[in-house]
């Protein structure tokens, strides 16, 4: 094969200038987007992705949009204190407020979003009392919550085999690929498609040029908005954000059940019904957990038997419906479970995004605004800011 002088992406004279260059089209880079076109309408901006829109973890998520923390409300006191603890939960109610405001406006139905609240379900007493002191905790700060029975379970979402459980009432879910969609019709930048970002020059006039597939980007600042695949552009992300799997099997559709989606067994898995019936569940890396890490989106037998096995064992009105799609994608958890926002410690002009734990629908466009005070020389919490690291 040869390749023409037209054709040659990698032709010098093919250099492109932008003020910011973004890598990654996740929700993530579509976010910081956001805020810089807020922040400065001028600023010209170009995404580089090395796939296709929402490829990575944003086009293959569950659509969760959670009010709140990666774990049980009282998990978090004990890790941060009551005061940060409500702090980064707000956070996250922030995210799903300017999310409405911003960019779902009245275009909610289209996208398939809904805010009816999540349930968190209990298969053992423990959990359950523990989820009992979490909505006791939750309601003296104001946070909506309520408690079910097993059998108001089995009512409203149709699972059995469950001793109880409470609702976040705040809780959305949507199609994570049409939001995406959406958010980048809000967005002035340039997006490179099938694009790879490779390592960036200093130059001595103090710009960055950014090496890709398809040729030098020339910019004065870069933003990594990569999450899972940080630690692949940059040895600085190899201790702090780290490439993990997650798996989803999808039962094709039955009549509405379920008034509202849900997470069990300590949000480590999850299912929900979609608009048009059809049923996902996620979760139960924690049966492969020395394995499920790496960039490969690939999926495990006995991950999807376990989640097989779950809908059989506590949704029995679809326990034989088929299957009709099975995939995994890959998420970045951080060391402490919360997002991280920083600048390279070599390089105040590179800056980045990520670490949302397997929450970044409830956590990155807050993140992205966030991103852009840190950049405009604005205060950040410490608990967002990668420092807390150093
Ligand atoms: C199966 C699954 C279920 C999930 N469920 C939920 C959920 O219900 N709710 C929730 O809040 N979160 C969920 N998550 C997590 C959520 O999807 C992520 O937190 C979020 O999508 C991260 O967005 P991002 O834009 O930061 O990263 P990504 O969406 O992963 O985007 C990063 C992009 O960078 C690109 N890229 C990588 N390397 C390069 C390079 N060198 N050059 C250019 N481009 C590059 C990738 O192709 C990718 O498109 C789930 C994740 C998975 C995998």
């Amino acid at each position: 094969m040869s390749t023409s002088y037209w054709l040659d992406r990698t032709n010098p004279t093919n250099k492109k200038n932008y003020d910011v260059v973004i890598v990654g089209a996740g929700i993530s880079g579509l976010s910081t987007a956001y805020w810089l076109n807020q922040e400065d309408p001028s600023l010209k901006i170009a995404i580089v992705e090395k796939n296709r829109l929402g490829f990575g973890a944003s086009g293959r998520n569950a659509g969760f949009v959670t009010c709140g923390s990666v774990e049980h409300f009282n998990r978090l006191i004990s890790k941060h204190g009551q005061a940060e603890a409500l702090e980064i939960w707000r956070f996250a109610e922030t995210n799903l407020k300017l999310l409405q405001e911003h960019i779902i406006g009245d275009q909610g139905s289209s996208i398939e979003f809904y805010k009816r609240g999540a349930y968190s379900l209990a298969a053992q007493d423990n959990e359950f009392n523990e989820l009992k002191t979490v909505a006791k905790t939750m309601t003296t700060l104001d946070i909506p919550v309520e408690i079910f029975s097993s059998t108001e379970i089995e009512k409203n979402v149709g699972a059995t085999n469950f001793v109880g459980g409470i609702k976040y009432l705040d809780d959305a879910e949507t199609n994570p690929f049409l939001l995406m969609e959406l958010m980048r019709t809000k967005i002035k930048a340039d997006i490179f498609e099938l694009t790879e970002a490779h390592n960036y020059l200093q130059t001595s006039e103090g710009t960055r040029i950014l090496k890709t597939d398809n040729g030098d980007f020339e910019c004065s600042m870069i933003i990594y908005s990569l999450n899972g695949y940080s630690p692949s552009i940059h040895p600085y992300f190899e201790d702090k954000i780290y490439a993990t799997r997650a798996q989803i099997l999808m039962m094709e559709k039955a009549p509405l059940f379920m008034d509202g989606p849900c997470y069990a067994n300590f949000y480590l898995d999850y299912f929900r019904q979609m608009p048009n019936g059809a049923l996902l569940i996620g979760g139960f890396r924690q049966l492969e957990k020395a394995t499920e890490v790496g960039y490969s989106d690939h999926i495990t037998p006995v991950i999807q038997n376990a989640l097989h096995d779950f809908v059989k064992n506590h949704l029995p009105t679809l326990k034989d419906k088929p299957v009709s799609h099975r995939w995994g994608g890959i998420m970045g958890f951080s060391k402490d479970g919360q997002p991280m926002i920083g600048s390279l410690p070599t390089d105040g002009q590179v800056f980045f995004n990520g670490g949302y734990t397997g929450h970044g629908l409830g956590l990155a466009f807050h993140t992205g605004k966030r991103l852009v005070d840190l950049i405009f020389g604005r205060d950040v919490p410490a608990w967002l800011s990668a420092r807390r690291f150093s």
